[in-house]
C-alpha cells in the first residue's frame, strides 16, 4: 500500500490529529473509506505507485457537501508549499505522489465518456492505465501538457522577472507558456520569451521538470541567454517585467513551485557558467 489521498475539488483531505495535519501514509486506509463509502457521487480508485511497490488508493468525493468533523481541506498547491519547505529542493517524494493522485483523480473526472462516439468510458483491462469505451473500443490515457518555464539571464547577470496580471501580492515569475502541436521544446521558449516580453534569447538548455497538475500540466524548467531587443510587455498576459539583480528582488513564487527553483539556481550561481 503507498498511501491513500483524499480529494475534493481542488483540495486534498486530511484528518485534524492534535493540529497535525495527517494524509497519504498516515491515514487509516479501510477507516477511512468507510467513513466516505455513503458519500453520494464518491469514487474510489487506485493506481500503481511509481516509486513504491504497490497501490495508491484515491478517493474523489465531490465539490459540494460537509468536510466530516475532524478533517480539514487544503489546496493541493498550498500543501505542496509546505512540504519540507518546498519539494523541490527535497526531491518529490510525498508531493509526487500527491501530485500523481490528484492528477490521475482530475483525468478520470473528466474522461467519463468516449470522445469519439460519446458512449461511456471504463477502465481499460491490461496492467496499464488508460480508460476504453465500450461501444468502439477506442482508449483513453491520462492527458499531460507540457509547458516550458525559463530563467534568462543577460550579460550583467541579471534575470528577466515579469508579473503576470493572474499574479496576486505583486508576485514576479518567469517567462511561462503551453507548447503548441508540431513545436520543439526550445521553440516554445523562444516563442513564449518573444511574444510575452519581445526579446529574443540564446543559448537554450533544459534544467528540471515537474509535474504540475493544475490541470494537467508538465512544467519543463529552462535556461537561457539575452540575445536581443528591448523587453517590451504584451499587456495582455504580462502587466510588466524587468531586469532584477540578486540584491534587489521582487516578491518571487512560492518554494512549491519549478519558477522558484530556478530563480533560486540562480541566485546561488549555479545555473549558466
Ligand atoms: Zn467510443
Amino acid at each position: 500500500m503507498a498511501g491513500l489521498y483524499v480529494f475534493k475539488g481542488n483540495a486534498l483531505l486530511g484528518r485534524l490529529n492534535a493540529q497535525e495535519f495527517q494524509a497519504g501514509e498516515d491515514l487509516k486506509p479501510e477507516e477511512t473509506k468507510d467513513l466516505f463509502k455513503e458519500v453520494p457521487k464518491a469514487e474510489f480508485f487506485s493506481i500503481p505507485a511509481l516509486d513504491a511497490p504497490g497501490l495508491t488508493d484515491v478517493v474523489m468525493l465531490p465539490e459540494e457537501g460537509e468536510i466530516p468533523l475532524g478533517w480539514k481541506a487544503v489546496p493541493v498547491r498550498q500543501v505542496l508549499d509546505q512540504i519540507s519547505g518546498g519539494f523541490m529542493v527535497d526531491g518529490f517524494g510525498a508531493a509526487g505522489r500527491i501530485l500523481r493522485a490528484y492528477h490521475i483523480a482530475q483525468w478520470r473526472r473528466d474522461s467519463r465518456f468516449c470522445g469519439s462516439c460519446g458512449a461511456p468510458n471504463e477502465d481499460a483491462l491490461g496492467g496499464f492505465l488508460a480508460r476504453q469505451c465500450k461501444n468502439c473500443g477506442r482508449l483513453e490515457f491520462p492527458r499531460i501538457s507540457p509547458a516550458v518555464i525559463t530563467i534568462i539571464i543577460n550579460d550583467k547577470g541579471e534575470a528577466l522577472l515579469a508579473h503576470n496580471k493572474k499574479f496576486i501580492n505583486g508576485v514576479y515569475s518567469l517567462i511561462a507558456g503551453f507548447n503548441e502541436a508540431g513545436e520543439s521544446l526550445e521553440g516554445t521558449v523562444a516563442r513564449e520569451t518573444r511574444e510575452e516580453v519581445g526579446i529574443e534569447v540564446k543559448d537554450i538548455r533544459y534544467v528540471r521538470s515537474q509535474p504540475w497538475p493544475f490541470p494537467n500540466s508538465l512544467m519543463l524548467g529552462f535556461a537561457a541567454r539575452y540575445a536581443s531587443g528591448e523587453i517590451k510587455p504584451d499587456g495582455i498576459e504580462i502587466e510588466d517585467a524587468r531586469w532584477f539583480k540578486k540584491d534587489d528582488l521582487p516578491p518571487l513564487p512560492g518554494t512549491g513551485s519549478v519558477s522558484r527553483y530556478l530563480i533560486g539556481l540562480w541566485l546561488d550561481g549555479g545555473l549558466l557558467p
